[in-house]
């Protein structure tokens, strides 16, 4: 039965394309046409012999994602509803500022870990993702980001509602690496609870041969999962880690992180210390603020606390929405939070909500279109 071809990095490519009797070196050639060249289309590949493109078109495969929409936010964010094969749907979030353009991708259909103020884990975890399906959103949305429909105003929203284009004309040629600079893990799922295949797509990612992109350009956000956290160490990808904080209360957290009472922050701070110190880079923690809950005095001491001695970045989020027991932040409370952490001499970023008007908050886009 033929592979999909976008499941294999390079060297598992290798391996494969030896195994079936080719010569490996051809597996750089495919790498460098499908990534780099973006020709999904063996019979375009003109430096590889014809018997041997005969043969890679009768054991592989490119598979490719359908967008079932696209909707962009006054201030330029994008979100893009995928259906996969299956039926299930996933989203990703494209979010240009200045010289910046990020892309979130999803990492899982749906999430097991039920944190009480994402929407993504409402209906608990379906599947993984494969690597494919990860690096499929990229490949998509590179595609397209530059024929996007014009921002929303007021009345109806646009929708975009295009069958993916035919890619082996290689027509896109030039602009989509110039346009993602950033790639975070930070869409539908927990990425460290799909291991393997958030590895796998990270090498596709970074393979010279290929997309090329900087490892410190890929980022991989985690409600906290300590073994996995020590796995990720050990394989020294060099990828930055962050970590949904969001309260440094044992109790706060476990109320709205039912996985800290699994690995508590004691526990969780230790790993992650070790894992910013054989990396050399911080540790940056999320932190969304949400109204009367996590934002007092006390609160932003407890953080201090926590982190005092971390090589670490704090991301501040005021929370955007309103769900269940949770509300907006006072510009007070978020106010005088900063204020502390200041006196404190903490690093810290107060993060604008993006795409509020498309609902880009993880998991939302899902919800309301799932
Ligand atoms: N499972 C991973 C990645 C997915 S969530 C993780 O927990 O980090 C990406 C980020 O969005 C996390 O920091 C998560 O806590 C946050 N998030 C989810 N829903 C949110 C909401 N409604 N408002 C603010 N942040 C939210």
């Amino acid at each position: 039965m033929a592979e999909d071809i976008k499941n294999y990095t390079l060297s598992e490519l290798k391996n494969a394309l030896s195994s079936k009797g080719f010569a490996p070196y051809c597996a750089g050639q495919v790498f460098n046409w499908i990534y780099a060249k973006r020709i999904e289309n063996f019979d375009l590949m003109t430096d590889i012999s014809k018997g041997t493109r005969d043969s890679l078109s009768e054991n592989f495969y490119f598979s490719k994602l359908k967008i079932s929409k696209r909707e962009v936010s006054l201030d330029k964010t994008e979100k893009f509803l995928f259906e996969l094969n299956d039926g299930a749907s996933i989203e990703s979030v494209f979010i240009p500022e200045n010289n910046r353009r990020t892309l979130c991708l999803s990492s899982q259909v749906g999430c097991k870990y039920g944190c009480k103020f994402c929407i993504s884990g409402t209906r608990g975890l379906k599947r993984n993702l494969a690597a494919s399906e990860i690096v499929n959103q990229y490949l998509t949305i590179s595609d397209l980001i530059g024929r996007k429909p014009e921002p929303r105003s007021g009345g109806a929203t646009p929708r975009f509602d295009g069958a993916l284009r035919h890619q082996s004309t290689g027509c896109a040629r030039g602009i989509p690496e110039k346009a993602i600079t950033n790639v975070v893990f930070m869409g539908i799922g927990e990425p460290l609870d799909n291991f393997e295949m958030t590895v796998k797509a990270i090498r596709i990612f970074t393979e010279h041969k290929g997309l090329n992109f900087s490892k410190r350009r890929i980022s991989i956000s985690t409600c906290g999962i300590i073994p996995q956290i020590e796995q990720l160490s050990l394989l020294k990808l060099g990828v930055k880690l962050s970590v949904s904080l969001h309260s440094a209360d044992d109790k706060i957290r476990s109320k709205i992180m039912p996985v800290n009472s699994k690995y508590p922050l004691g526990e969780l701070m230790k790993v992650l210390r070790n894992f910013s110190e054989s990396e050399k880079y911080p540790v940056t923690f999320e932190y969304a603020l949400f109204g009367s809950l996590n934002t007092s005095k006390l609160d932003a001491q407890k953080l201090i606390r926590l982190l005092r001695g971390t090589n670490c970045k704090i991301n501040l989020i005021p929370y955007n929405a309103s769900q269940g027991d949770f509300k907006q932040p006072a510009p007070s409370e978020v106010e005088d939070f900063c204020k502390e952490l200041e006196n404190a001499g903490l690093f810290y970023t107060l993060r604008k909500s993006r795409g509020q008007d498309i609902h880009a908050a993880c998991g939302q886009l899902y919800a309301l279109w799932g």
